[in-house]
């Protein structure tokens, strides 16, 4: 049989590669990027269009190439970084495999132009698909640009198979922060669509982190440092209470190369045991500097995994240095859990030891006279509405005097509670429950463990989870106002500011219509500071910074496919962060407008993220358990 096997034409052999090293341009961005770094720039531009689809182009003011060296890099397998196998155990610089630009040059239209320090002019290249066009002299600057215009212009299947423009921006800021942060000392750009986004001049580690990352970064920033034999650490985690519900803010740089480590990711949450609340992530930014005989970066061709030789010694490292940071910084014993609980729980009672003066005052409280009211909504409440919730529902006032409050105040099992006083109102409420029987179906509701609302139906038991039932009666509520009619506002009397990233700036400036319409007011949207002067009436100002962060960690956890996937992600995270908490006692008022709310909501059985929101138990089946 004759001979088959054939070596693949460069063309063909350079597709593939870059269907390893080139997934989407945040791919070529990190590639350039590090190209640039290893040139020995000072000055990095990024500067993208329609998400890198239409353009990647990268300037940097480093070393340039001469004119051989610059038809030549295009090639496979041509670098100037290693010249034999023992030279990948000794790697200072990014690239060694020599394949990007070939890569790249596969797939895309290829411009660069580069000249060096002492050369008279420059070189300039265009080159498509693999195939130079033109080589000729030209005049530029010391350094080198490269331009990689229409992606994926010959792979239709790749091209096609990008996200939205909106993703794909966010995996290209990543890598630019990814690589930004490992090298402070090298002045940074990000320009997108003519703007720009991110400006950061040259200086230190901590600073680096402060100018992606925002102002209130700094505060939160506990130093790390630690000098081993193996390995030495430096960097910074974020306090513990301020982890985020997401892992966002999470980096691992080795060697000044950020890397994925799940076995390191675990050392430094178990530093950090005991400190984090549920479902929170600890921020971190670890600089880890080893021998290089003792990595193996050459394990993936995007090298963001390492092989460490004694992984188990990193670890243990790692953990004891943050451990020690958090104790030294005194981060571990000025943990203050309750804030934070407070702020989740808004209506939460607390304080109420104080609760000798709520029974005076309601002594003479006569149940069949709020009764009467329930319907013209909180003039019961007027007299004795003292609350300090400032998350109040619009729909109701909290009424803690009432004989409602009382019940579930002495369900609730306070042991400092006053019985003597509590007994004499509690058994008007059992009174009057029995009188309610024989009354309205809907007024006939009562709270269970702060949780849920019980209320009868004529065929049986309702239970309804209360927070779940007011996110879903706010989501629907805000789909309204985002999409049809816009919602009040509350004036506020001294504006509120701000402090996000650049980044989180252009989040909520994307946003900012849609959260117009649901009360918000922005007075200005700047670079690192946001001015609200005016916010939903359901909200208070001490709730804001919380809701927004919840909405911009939504946003960055989940980046909507299209507008009306952003009106929704939008409505569910402000419905889920407005929404009254589990612990909160409500007030028969509040359980009622609640009920109503519920069933005037076209899906009220499920939560906006699919979760059941209400039980029912039918008299037959109760029936069954007496037998
Ligand atoms: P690698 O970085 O792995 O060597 P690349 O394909 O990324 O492979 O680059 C090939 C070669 O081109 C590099 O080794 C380097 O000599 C040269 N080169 C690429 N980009 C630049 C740049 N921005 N400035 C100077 N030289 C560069
Ligand atoms: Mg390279």
């Amino acid at each position: 049989m004759a001979d088959i096997i054939q070596l693949l034409p460069d063309h063909v052999a350079n597709q593939i590669a870059a269907g390893e090293v080139v997934q989407r341009p945040a791919s070529v961005v990190k590639e350039l990027l590090e190209n640039a770094i290893d040139a020995e720039a000072t000055h990095i531009q990024l500067l993208i269009k329609d998400a890198g689809k239409t353009l990647i182009q990268v300037s940097d003011d480093g070393k340039g190439m001469s004119e051989t060296d610059a038809r030549l890099c295009f090639e496979r397998h041509a670098t100037s970084k290693i010249k034999m196998a023992e030279d990948l155990f000794q790697l200072k610089t990014k690239g060694f495999r020599g394949e990007a630009l070939a890569s790249i040059a596969a797939i895309a239209h290829v411009g660069l132009k580069s000249k060096q320090e002492e050369q008279e002019v420059g070189t300039e290249i265009k080159i498509n698909g693999t195939k130079v066009e033109s080589q000729e002299p030209c005049v530029t600057q010391k350094g080198t640009v490269v331009s990689v215009k229409n992606l994926f212009f010959n792979i239709p299947a790749r091209r096609n198979f990008l996200k939205s423009n909106a993703v794909e921006t966010r995996h290209i800021i990543d890598e630019f922060q990814r690589v930004a942060l490992a090298h402070p000392q090298i002045a940074f750009s990000l320009h997108h669509n003519g703007s720009e986004i991110f400006q950061l001049p040259s200086t230190n580690h901590r600073q680096r982190i402060v100018n992606i990352f925002g102002a209130k970064t700094n505060e939160k920033l506990v130093p790390v440092e630690e000098e081993t034999e193996i390995l030495n650490v430096q960097g910074f985690v974020g306090k513990p209470e301020f982890a985020k519900r997401t892992k966002g803010e999470q980096f691992f740089f080795v060697n000044d190369r950020f890397i994925k480590s799940p076995y390191l990711n675990h050392a430094v949450t178990a530093a950090f045991e005991g400190l984090l609340k549920e479902k929170t992530y600890p921020s971190y930014f670890l600089y880890l500097n080893i021998d290089p005989k003792r990595i193996d970066i050459n394990i993936h061709p995007t090298k963001t995994e390492i092989k460490f030789d004694d992984e188990h010694a990193l670890y243990a490292i790692l953990r004891s240095a943050i451990k020690h940071s958090l104790g030294q910084f005194n981060v571990a014993p000025v943990l203050d859990f309750e804030r934070d609980a407070n702020l989740d729980t808004p209506y939460s009672y607390k304080e109420k030891q104080a609760e000798h003066p709520i029974v005076e005052v309601d002594r003479n409280f006569n149940p069949f006279e709020s009764e009467m009211k329930f319907s013209s909504s909180s003039s019961t409440s007027a007299k004795t509405s003292s609350s300090k919730s400032n998350f109040q529902p619009s729909f109701s006032k909290k009424n803690e005097g009432s004989w409602e409050a009382l019940y579930t105040e002495f369900d609730s099992s306070k042991p400092e509670a006053d019985f003597s006083n509590v007994e004499f109102e509690s058994e008007e409420v059992t009174g009057s429950l029995f009188e309610d029987e024989k009354k309205s179906e809907s007024g006939n509701t009562f709270q269970l463990q702060k949780k849920y609302i019980i209320s009868s139906l004529k065929s049986g038991l309702l239970v309804i989870d209360q927070h779940r039932a007011h996110t879903r009666i706010l989501y629907e509520d805000l789909l309204k106002s985002i999409t049809v009619k816009a919602a009040i506002s509350q004036q506020l009397l001294f504006p509120l500011i701000l402090q996000y990233s650049k980044q989180e700036t252009a989040m909520l400036r994307e946003l900012k219509d849609s959260l117009e319409q649901t009360g918000f007011v922005f007075a200005r949207i700047e670079n690192h500071e946001v001015e609200i002067k005016g916010i939903p009436n359901l909200i208070s100002e001490s709730e804001v910074s919380i809701l927004l962060d919840q909405l911009l960690s939504d946003f960055e956890n989940e980046i909507p496919e299209s507008g009306f996937k952003q009106t929704d992600l939008l409505a569910k995270s402000l419905a889920k962060s407005m929404a009254i908490k589990t612990g909160a006692v409500l007030d028969t008022v509040e359980q009622i407008a609640i009920v109503n709310g519920l069933f005037a909501c076209k899906e009220p059985d499920v939560t906006p993220s699919n979760r059941k929101v209400f039980v029912t138990l039918a008299v037959d089946e109760l029936e069954k358990k007496f037998m």
